[in-house]
């Protein structure tokens, strides 16, 4: 079978090889969407990364193609409507690191509460062992406001009441028993937005949440709250955010996926050059899923996805064939 492996960055090579001997292997390093296809189109299987945008035009350059299986727990990226109209099965990797991406938005809210990467600065770059003007705050105690309580969301609600924080909840589907578990209500976006300290959105992006937060809701958040988003970045108006961090009604915001951030990936900070001048706000490169654990995970399972749809019985599909 001729299958093809877009966006590597080396260390799968061994892997893969080993999973598929025998088989027709083309492995690359680069993203493949309407202006980027591979010179060979006979491809039967693509495994692909979040910056490939498998569209009607990139499915009709590929006529042999089956499957299309993404290495990520989002598939925004998969035009799923076109593959379904043309037969081909697109899978994902449902679950990979729900610890990993909840630990990393962990971390986005302890360097804003502690100051660490100012801190860090400050004895790095100044040469100072001094800590005026770095007094952080206390999690304990703070509400924590978790929008999406799937997989990665319950381990933010774990995470937080480690911390001995309260913690609210949305979500369009009620856990209640996981709710009873841990101890907390789920509540209106509005009333989370009202009561937390910190938000973190963790639902996936469809036309439903795009722009969840935005203009008309950000300012129902309590003043001087932090918005941390690590789950993709056009549920979170953009506009919205800069407006809200420039009047002082969001203290800061921890960011590891935008809007346009596409163009990011290539060079073109643009997209976040406001965003980027602001010492409250921290970005990072789409980097919360990045741990050796998860990575080898998600390789693990698209080599699932891969053997299980040869053999007749595909898994993890994002949509009924
Ligand atoms: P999941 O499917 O297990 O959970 C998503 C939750 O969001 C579900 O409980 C669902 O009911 C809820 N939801 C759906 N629509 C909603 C809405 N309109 N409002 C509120 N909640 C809604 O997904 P998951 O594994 O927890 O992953 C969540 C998202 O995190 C993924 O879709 C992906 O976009 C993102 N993600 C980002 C990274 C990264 O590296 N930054 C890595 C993995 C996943």
């Amino acid at each position: 079978m001729r299958i093809g492996f877009f966006e590597l960055e080396g260390w799968e090579e061994k892997f893969i090889r080993e999973a598929f001997a025998g088989h027709d292997l083309y492995l690359s390093k680069e993203k493949i969407d309407e202006k980027t296809l591979p010179e060979q189109k006979n491809f039967e299987v693509i495994s692909v990364f979040i910056r490939s945008h498998i569209t009607t035009k990139v499915l009709k350059a590929l006529p042999r193609l089956k499957l299309v299986t993404t290495r990520s727990t989002g598939y925004d990226h998969l035009d799923i409507e076109a593959c379904r109209s043309r037969g081909v099965a697109a899978a994902f990797v449902p679950g990979y690191g729900d610890n990993t991406v909840a630990e990393f938005a962990f971390g986005l809210i302890l360097a804003l509460s502690r100051k660490i990467c100012e801190a860090r600065a400050r004895v790095k770059n100044e040469g100072k062992f001094t800590t005026d003007g770095l007094v952080g705050f206390d999690l304990a105690g703070r509400t924590l406001g978790v929008i999406g309580t799937g997989r990665i969301g319950k381990h933010a609600v774990r995470i937080g009441k480690g911390f001995g924080m309260n913690v609210v909840a949305y979500d369009v589907y009620h856990d209640d028993a996981f709710a009873k578990e841990m101890g907390f209500p789920y509540v209106e976006l509005e009333e989370l937005l009202a009561q937390s300290d910190i938000a973190t959105i963790h639902c996936p992006y469809l036309p439903t949440t795009h722009h969840l937060i935005n203009k008309s809701n950000i300012g129902f958040m309590k003043r001087g709250a932090y918005l941390i988003n690590t789950a993709r970045g056009a549920i979170l108006e953009t506009g919205a955010l800069i407006s809200a961090l420039k009047s002082g009604q969001l203290r800061g915001a921890g960011i590891d996926v935008l809007e346009d951030e596409d163009k990011m990936k290539i060079g073109n900070m643009s997209p976040a050059s406001e965003l980027l001048a602001m010492p409250n706000v921290i970005i990072t490169p789409h980097n919360a899923f990045n741990s050796e654990e998860a990575l080898k995970r998600i390789l693990d399972i698209t080599i699932d996805n891969i053997k299980s749809f040869v053999a007749g019985k595909p898994v993890n599909l994002a949509q009924e064939l």
